[in-house]
Protein backbone atom coordinates (compact mmCIF):
# COMPACT_ATOMS: atom_id res chain seq x y z
CA UNK A 1 0.00 0.00 0.00
CA UNK A 2 1.24 3.60 -1.02
CA UNK A 3 1.96 5.49 1.94
CA UNK A 4 0.69 8.18 0.29
CA UNK A 5 -3.10 7.01 0.85
CA UNK A 6 -2.65 6.88 4.02
CA UNK A 7 -3.71 8.86 6.56
CA UNK A 8 -2.04 11.81 8.58
CA UNK A 9 -2.20 10.09 11.91
CA UNK A 10 0.02 6.64 10.37
CA UNK A 11 2.12 8.82 8.00
CA UNK A 12 3.26 10.75 11.28
CA UNK A 13 3.45 7.15 12.92
CA UNK A 14 4.96 5.57 10.19
CA UNK A 15 6.72 7.46 7.87
CA UNK A 16 10.63 6.81 7.47
CA UNK A 17 10.69 3.98 10.07
CA UNK A 18 12.03 0.61 9.04
CA UNK A 19 14.58 1.16 6.50
CA UNK A 20 17.83 0.70 8.24
CA UNK A 21 18.84 -2.48 9.94
CA UNK A 22 19.84 -5.25 7.47
CA UNK A 23 21.23 -8.18 9.96
CA UNK A 24 18.36 -10.27 9.69
CA UNK A 25 16.12 -8.15 11.76
CA UNK A 26 14.19 -5.64 11.72
CA UNK A 27 13.92 -2.69 14.46
CA UNK A 28 10.51 -1.76 14.66
CA UNK A 29 11.33 1.70 15.67
CA UNK A 30 14.81 3.48 14.16
CA UNK A 31 18.06 3.17 16.47
CA UNK A 32 20.52 5.89 17.50
CA UNK A 33 23.50 6.20 14.78
CA UNK A 34 25.81 7.95 17.08
CA UNK A 35 28.98 6.72 14.90
CA UNK A 36 30.42 10.26 13.23
CA UNK A 37 32.07 8.20 10.58
CA UNK A 38 31.06 5.01 8.23
CA UNK A 39 33.64 2.18 6.57
CA UNK A 40 32.58 1.11 3.03
CA UNK A 41 34.93 -2.21 2.98
CA UNK A 42 37.09 -0.59 0.04
CA UNK A 43 38.23 2.84 -1.17
CA UNK A 44 36.28 2.92 -3.65
CA UNK A 45 32.88 2.03 -1.77
CA UNK A 46 33.91 5.04 0.57
CA UNK A 47 34.37 7.10 -2.76
CA UNK A 48 31.57 6.29 -4.46
CA UNK A 49 29.18 7.07 -1.41
CA UNK A 50 31.34 10.68 -1.51
CA UNK A 51 31.08 10.82 -5.27
CA UNK A 52 26.88 10.16 -4.56
CA UNK A 53 26.97 7.56 -6.97
CA UNK A 54 25.93 5.02 -3.69
CA UNK A 55 23.48 6.31 -1.25
CA UNK A 56 25.21 6.25 1.79
CA UNK A 57 27.17 8.10 4.62
CA UNK A 58 30.21 9.12 5.44
CA UNK A 59 30.52 11.55 8.25
CA UNK A 60 28.12 12.33 10.58
CA UNK A 61 29.28 15.86 11.58
CA UNK A 62 28.56 18.24 8.35
CA UNK A 63 26.82 15.80 5.89
CA UNK A 64 24.63 12.98 6.76
CA UNK A 65 23.64 10.07 9.78
CA UNK A 66 21.30 7.88 9.31
CA UNK A 67 19.22 8.48 12.17
CA UNK A 68 19.19 12.08 11.33
CA UNK A 69 18.10 11.00 7.63
CA UNK A 70 15.15 8.93 9.08
CA UNK A 71 13.62 12.38 10.41
CA UNK A 72 14.63 14.05 7.28
CA UNK A 73 12.34 11.59 5.26
CA UNK A 74 9.57 11.51 7.97
CA UNK A 75 8.85 15.42 7.93
CA UNK A 76 9.57 15.43 3.90
CA UNK A 77 6.72 12.88 3.65
CA UNK A 78 4.42 15.03 6.22
CA UNK A 79 5.10 17.72 4.08
CA UNK A 80 4.85 17.22 1.02
CA UNK A 81 8.05 17.24 0.20
CA UNK A 82 10.92 15.26 -1.99
CA UNK A 83 13.28 16.18 0.30
CA UNK A 84 14.06 17.30 3.73
CA UNK A 85 18.05 18.85 5.73
CA UNK A 86 17.60 18.84 9.12
CA UNK A 87 19.71 21.01 11.20
CA UNK A 88 20.64 22.22 15.12
CA UNK A 89 18.12 24.72 15.10
CA UNK A 90 14.71 26.45 13.66
CA UNK A 91 17.04 29.65 13.05
CA UNK A 92 19.75 27.48 11.77
CA UNK A 93 17.64 26.35 9.21
CA UNK A 94 16.47 29.43 8.09
CA UNK A 95 20.04 30.96 8.10
CA UNK A 96 21.10 28.11 5.44
CA UNK A 97 17.49 28.10 3.87
CA UNK A 98 18.21 32.11 2.94
CA UNK A 99 21.85 31.41 1.43
CA UNK A 100 20.47 27.92 -0.71
CA UNK A 101 17.90 30.56 -2.11
CA UNK A 102 20.94 33.00 -3.38
CA UNK A 103 20.63 35.93 -0.34
CA UNK A 104 24.12 37.24 -0.61
CA UNK A 105 25.58 40.82 -1.35
CA UNK A 106 23.38 42.67 -4.11
CA UNK A 107 20.72 41.15 -4.03
CA UNK A 108 17.16 41.53 -2.51
CA UNK A 109 15.08 40.06 0.11
CA UNK A 110 11.44 40.64 0.77
CA UNK A 111 9.92 39.72 4.26
CA UNK A 112 6.92 39.96 6.41
CA UNK A 113 7.43 42.25 8.93
CA UNK A 114 5.66 40.70 11.94
CA UNK A 115 8.50 37.50 11.53
CA UNK A 116 9.66 35.66 14.56
CA UNK A 117 12.37 38.43 16.21
CA UNK A 118 15.72 36.18 15.61
CA UNK A 119 14.26 36.43 11.75
CA UNK A 120 13.43 40.01 11.65
CA UNK A 121 17.27 40.39 13.12
CA UNK A 122 18.89 37.91 10.69
CA UNK A 123 18.20 39.36 7.81
CA UNK A 124 17.20 43.13 8.89
CA UNK A 125 21.35 42.96 11.11
CA UNK A 126 23.42 40.25 9.70
CA UNK A 127 22.61 39.62 6.04
CA UNK A 128 22.25 43.48 5.77
CA UNK A 129 25.59 43.86 7.09
CA UNK A 130 26.92 41.47 4.28
CA UNK A 131 25.31 43.66 1.42
CA UNK A 132 21.93 42.14 1.29
CA UNK A 133 19.11 44.60 0.67
CA UNK A 134 15.89 43.75 2.89
CA UNK A 135 12.29 44.96 2.47
CA UNK A 136 9.85 44.44 4.65
CA UNK A 137 6.12 44.57 4.09
CA UNK A 138 3.43 43.49 5.82
CA UNK A 139 2.13 40.78 3.74
CA UNK A 140 -1.76 41.04 4.36
CA UNK A 141 -1.19 44.47 1.97
CA UNK A 142 -0.91 41.95 -1.46
CA UNK A 143 -0.71 45.20 -3.41
CA UNK A 144 2.73 46.25 -0.78
CA UNK A 145 4.02 43.06 -1.54
CA UNK A 146 3.58 43.17 -5.00
CA UNK A 147 4.79 46.07 -5.78
CA UNK A 148 8.11 45.33 -3.06
CA UNK A 149 8.16 42.20 -5.26
CA UNK A 150 8.48 43.50 -8.60
CA UNK A 151 10.27 46.52 -7.88
CA UNK A 152 13.39 44.90 -6.65
CA UNK A 153 13.15 41.10 -8.42
CA UNK A 154 13.98 39.72 -4.80
CA UNK A 155 16.26 36.36 -4.55
CA UNK A 156 13.04 35.29 -2.05
CA UNK A 157 10.05 36.07 -0.44
CA UNK A 158 9.72 35.19 3.12
CA UNK A 159 6.56 34.80 5.36
CA UNK A 160 5.08 32.65 8.23
CA UNK A 161 2.25 30.83 7.52
CA UNK A 162 0.68 32.39 10.74
CA UNK A 163 3.01 35.09 12.35
CA UNK A 164 4.75 35.24 15.37
CA UNK A 165 3.34 36.76 17.66
CA UNK A 166 0.70 38.91 16.22
CA UNK A 167 -0.92 35.34 14.28
CA UNK A 168 -1.55 36.90 10.86
CA UNK A 169 -2.25 34.39 8.47
CA UNK A 170 -0.82 34.56 5.29
CA UNK A 171 -1.99 33.96 2.04
CA UNK A 172 0.33 31.82 0.87
CA UNK A 173 -1.40 30.73 -3.00
CA UNK A 174 -1.70 34.48 -3.79
CA UNK A 175 2.39 35.07 -2.12
CA UNK A 176 3.32 32.10 -4.37
CA UNK A 177 1.86 33.69 -7.53
CA UNK A 178 3.57 36.93 -6.97
CA UNK A 179 6.97 35.47 -5.77
CA UNK A 180 7.03 33.34 -8.75
CA UNK A 181 5.75 35.83 -11.21
CA UNK A 182 9.25 38.00 -10.47
CA UNK A 183 11.31 35.00 -9.95
CA UNK A 184 11.76 35.13 -5.99
CA UNK A 185 11.41 31.82 -4.34
CA UNK A 186 9.18 31.92 -1.62
CA UNK A 187 9.96 30.38 1.30
CA UNK A 188 7.62 29.79 4.41
CA UNK A 189 8.23 29.37 7.96
CA UNK A 190 5.60 26.42 8.90
CA UNK A 191 6.37 26.47 12.62
CA UNK A 192 3.13 27.79 14.21
CA UNK A 193 0.85 25.30 11.60
CA UNK A 194 2.68 21.98 11.42
CA UNK A 195 2.19 19.91 8.29
CA UNK A 196 -0.78 18.60 10.33
CA UNK A 197 -2.38 22.08 9.74
CA UNK A 198 -1.20 23.28 7.05
CA UNK A 199 1.22 21.97 3.98
CA UNK A 200 2.47 25.42 2.70
CA UNK A 201 4.49 23.21 -0.56
CA UNK A 202 1.10 22.39 -1.70
CA UNK A 203 0.39 26.12 -2.31
CA UNK A 204 3.16 27.27 -3.99
CA UNK A 205 6.43 27.01 -1.27
CA UNK A 206 9.15 26.50 -2.30
CA UNK A 207 11.40 25.65 0.61
CA UNK A 208 9.11 24.86 4.09
CA UNK A 209 11.36 25.65 7.25
CA UNK A 210 10.51 24.48 11.04
CA UNK A 211 11.89 25.28 14.29
CA UNK A 212 11.75 21.57 14.99
CA UNK A 213 12.10 23.14 18.90
CA UNK A 214 8.46 23.46 19.05
CA UNK A 215 5.46 21.28 18.02
CA UNK A 216 7.27 18.48 15.84
CA UNK A 217 8.88 17.89 18.65
CA UNK A 218 6.67 18.73 21.27
CA UNK A 219 8.17 18.61 24.78
CA UNK A 220 10.13 20.95 25.19
CA UNK A 221 13.40 18.73 25.24
CA UNK A 222 14.91 18.87 22.08
CA UNK A 223 16.39 21.65 19.80
CA UNK A 224 15.82 21.44 16.48
CA UNK A 225 14.89 22.77 12.58
CA UNK A 226 14.42 21.63 9.67
CA UNK A 227 13.62 22.26 5.98
CA UNK A 228 11.53 20.47 3.55
CA UNK A 229 11.92 21.63 -0.46
CA UNK A 230 12.94 19.61 -3.81
CA UNK A 231 15.74 17.22 -3.76
CA UNK A 232 17.49 20.25 -5.96
CA UNK A 233 17.38 22.71 -3.45
CA UNK A 234 17.92 20.01 -0.62
CA UNK A 235 21.55 18.98 -2.58
CA UNK A 236 22.36 23.24 -2.08
CA UNK A 237 21.51 22.52 1.37
CA UNK A 238 23.55 19.75 2.23
CA UNK A 239 26.74 21.66 0.27
CA UNK A 240 26.39 24.51 2.23
CA UNK A 241 25.89 22.88 5.61
CA UNK A 242 29.44 20.81 5.29
CA UNK A 243 30.69 24.40 5.36
CA UNK A 244 28.73 26.00 7.93
CA UNK A 245 28.05 22.65 10.33
CA UNK A 246 25.24 23.36 11.66
CA UNK A 247 23.64 19.69 11.85
CA UNK A 248 21.31 18.08 13.76
CA UNK A 249 22.82 15.38 15.71
CA UNK A 250 21.45 11.87 15.77
CA UNK A 251 20.21 11.72 19.31
CA UNK A 252 17.76 14.88 18.92
CA UNK A 253 17.06 13.46 15.75
CA UNK A 254 15.50 10.58 17.33
CA UNK A 255 13.55 12.76 19.65
CA UNK A 256 12.24 14.99 17.08
CA UNK A 257 11.15 11.68 15.19
CA UNK A 258 9.53 10.19 18.29
CA UNK A 259 7.80 13.89 18.92
CA UNK A 260 6.23 13.56 15.42
CA UNK A 261 4.36 10.02 16.16
CA UNK A 262 2.22 11.97 18.54
CA UNK A 263 1.95 15.31 16.57
CA UNK A 264 -1.53 15.11 15.51
CA UNK A 265 -2.72 14.07 19.52
CA UNK A 266 -0.97 16.89 20.73
CA UNK A 267 -1.91 19.74 17.82
CA UNK A 268 -6.00 18.71 17.88
CA UNK A 269 -5.72 18.92 21.58
CA UNK A 270 -3.52 22.77 21.71
CA UNK A 271 -5.86 23.75 18.50
CA UNK A 272 -9.15 23.05 20.77
CA UNK A 273 -7.44 24.14 24.14
CA UNK A 274 -6.34 27.24 22.33
CA UNK A 275 -9.31 28.05 20.98
CA UNK A 276 -11.43 28.12 24.21
CA UNK A 277 -9.03 29.69 25.79
CA UNK A 278 -9.14 32.80 22.98
CA UNK A 279 -13.22 32.49 23.75
CA UNK A 280 -12.83 33.10 26.92
CA UNK A 281 -10.40 35.57 27.12
CA UNK A 282 -12.82 37.41 24.99
CA UNK A 283 -15.08 37.58 27.60
CA UNK A 284 -12.44 39.29 30.02
CA UNK A 285 -12.91 43.09 31.26
CA UNK A 286 -9.01 43.50 31.56
CA UNK A 287 -8.29 42.46 27.84
CA UNK A 288 -8.28 44.44 24.86
CA UNK A 289 -7.49 42.60 21.90
CA UNK A 290 -7.35 38.63 21.59
CA UNK A 291 -5.65 37.32 18.38
CA UNK A 292 -6.51 34.14 17.34
CA UNK A 293 -7.48 33.25 14.10
CA UNK A 294 -10.63 30.66 14.93
CA UNK A 295 -12.13 33.63 16.59
CA UNK A 296 -14.66 34.25 13.74
CA UNK A 297 -14.19 37.88 13.75
CA UNK A 298 -10.26 37.26 13.50
CA UNK A 299 -9.73 39.21 9.25
CA UNK A 300 -8.46 35.93 8.04
CA UNK A 301 -10.59 33.47 9.58
CA UNK A 302 -12.11 32.67 6.64
CA UNK A 303 -8.45 32.02 4.96
CA UNK A 304 -6.91 30.01 8.22
CA UNK A 305 -9.77 27.96 7.29
CA UNK A 306 -8.98 27.42 3.59
CA UNK A 307 -5.18 26.87 4.35
CA UNK A 308 -6.07 24.34 7.12
CA UNK A 309 -8.32 22.44 5.67
CA UNK A 310 -10.82 23.39 9.17
CA UNK A 311 -8.78 21.43 11.39
CA UNK A 312 -7.93 24.29 13.27
CA UNK A 313 -5.00 27.33 13.88
CA UNK A 314 -2.35 26.12 16.30
CA UNK A 315 -1.67 26.26 20.04
CA UNK A 316 -0.76 29.66 20.18
CA UNK A 317 -2.71 33.32 20.45
CA UNK A 318 -1.69 36.82 22.04
CA UNK A 319 -3.63 39.19 23.47
CA UNK A 320 -3.42 42.26 25.07
CA UNK A 321 -3.72 43.37 28.55
CA UNK A 322 -5.64 46.84 29.36
CA UNK A 323 -3.17 49.75 29.81
CA UNK A 324 -0.28 47.59 30.72
CA UNK A 325 2.98 48.25 29.86
CA UNK A 326 5.97 46.00 31.09
CA UNK A 327 5.41 46.20 34.86
CA UNK A 328 1.84 45.03 34.39
CA UNK A 329 2.81 42.50 32.01
CA UNK A 330 5.60 41.37 34.40
CA UNK A 331 3.40 40.96 37.50
CA UNK A 332 0.60 39.31 35.45
CA UNK A 333 3.06 36.68 34.28
CA UNK A 334 4.32 36.13 37.86
CA UNK A 335 0.71 35.36 39.23
CA UNK A 336 0.54 32.37 37.03
CA UNK A 337 1.08 29.25 38.72
CA UNK A 338 0.37 26.15 35.95
CA UNK A 339 1.27 27.96 32.63
CA UNK A 340 4.98 28.35 32.56
CA UNK A 341 7.15 32.03 31.95
CA UNK A 342 9.66 30.64 29.54
CA UNK A 343 10.93 31.39 26.32
CA UNK A 344 9.84 28.89 23.78
CA UNK A 345 6.22 27.64 22.60
CA UNK A 346 4.57 24.45 21.09
CA UNK A 347 5.31 22.27 24.29
CA UNK A 348 2.64 20.12 26.33
CA UNK A 349 3.35 22.76 28.46
CA UNK A 350 1.09 26.28 28.17
CA UNK A 351 3.69 28.98 28.12
CA UNK A 352 3.35 32.47 28.26
CA UNK A 353 5.90 34.89 27.32
CA UNK A 354 6.44 39.06 26.84
CA UNK A 355 7.51 39.23 22.85
CA UNK A 356 8.96 42.49 24.05
CA UNK A 357 11.39 41.08 26.69
CA UNK A 358 11.98 38.07 24.67
CA UNK A 359 11.25 36.83 21.36
CA UNK A 360 11.21 40.20 20.01
CA UNK A 361 14.06 42.00 22.06
CA UNK A 362 16.35 42.02 19.51
CA UNK A 363 14.00 44.76 17.78
CA UNK A 364 14.37 48.24 18.62
CA UNK A 365 11.22 49.62 20.23
CA UNK A 366 10.10 51.64 17.50
CA UNK A 367 10.38 48.30 14.94
CA UNK A 368 8.29 46.81 17.42
CA UNK A 369 5.90 49.38 17.15
CA UNK A 370 5.51 49.54 13.85
CA UNK A 371 4.60 46.03 13.09
CA UNK A 372 2.26 46.57 15.75
CA UNK A 373 3.70 44.64 18.87
CA UNK A 374 2.88 46.41 21.70
CA UNK A 375 4.06 46.92 25.36
CA UNK A 376 1.25 45.08 26.91
CA UNK A 377 0.95 42.38 24.39
CA UNK A 378 1.29 38.84 25.86
CA UNK A 379 2.03 35.91 23.93
CA UNK A 380 0.68 32.21 25.08
CA UNK A 381 1.29 28.99 23.98
CA UNK A 382 -1.33 26.67 25.32
CA UNK A 383 -0.49 22.90 26.25
CA UNK A 384 -2.03 20.06 26.03
CA UNK A 385 -3.08 19.84 30.10
CA UNK A 386 -6.80 20.27 30.89
CA UNK A 387 -8.54 23.53 29.45
CA UNK A 388 -10.27 24.51 32.83
CA UNK A 389 -6.81 24.61 34.74
CA UNK A 390 -5.32 26.70 32.09
CA UNK A 391 -8.64 29.08 32.04
CA UNK A 392 -8.55 28.88 36.19
CA UNK A 393 -4.79 29.93 36.31
CA UNK A 394 -5.27 33.43 33.64
CA UNK A 395 -8.19 34.06 35.84
CA UNK A 396 -6.57 34.30 38.88
CA UNK A 397 -3.43 36.12 37.07
CA UNK A 398 -6.01 37.94 35.49
CA UNK A 399 -7.51 38.72 39.18
CA UNK A 400 -11.19 37.75 37.71
CA UNK A 401 -11.63 34.11 39.52
N1 LIG B 1 10.52 30.41 13.60
C1 LIG B 1 9.59 30.67 14.52
C2 LIG B 1 8.19 31.00 14.07
C3 LIG B 1 9.91 30.64 15.88
O1 LIG B 1 8.95 30.91 16.80
C4 LIG B 1 11.24 30.34 16.26
C5 LIG B 1 11.63 30.31 17.67
O2 LIG B 1 10.87 30.67 18.55
C6 LIG B 1 12.18 30.09 15.26
C7 LIG B 1 11.79 30.12 13.93
C8 LIG B 1 13.61 29.77 15.60
O3 LIG B 1 13.72 28.46 16.05
P1 LIG B 1 14.87 27.96 17.06
O4 LIG B 1 14.63 28.65 18.35
O5 LIG B 1 14.69 26.48 17.08
O6 LIG B 1 16.18 28.36 16.46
Amino acid sequence: MSTQKQGFNTRAVHAGERQLGGQGFQPVTTPIYPSVGYTYGSSDGLEAVLANEEAGHVYSARYSNPTTAVFETAIAELEGGQAAYAFASGMAAMHVALLAAGVKAGTHVVCAADVYGATYSLLQNLFTELGATVHFVDVLDELAVDTAVSTHHPVALIAETISNPLLKVANLPRLADIAHAHGALFLVDNTFCTPYLCAPLAFGADMVIHSATKFIAGHGDVMAGVVVTTAVHRARLLELNKLVGSSLGPFEAWLALRGLKTLPLRMRQQCANATAVAEWLTTQPGITQVNYPMLPDHPQHELVQRLTHGRGAGGVLSFELANAGRAEVFRFMERLQLIQSATTLGDIYSLVLYPAMSSHRSLTAEERASIGISDGLVRLSVGIEDVGDIIADLAQALGTL
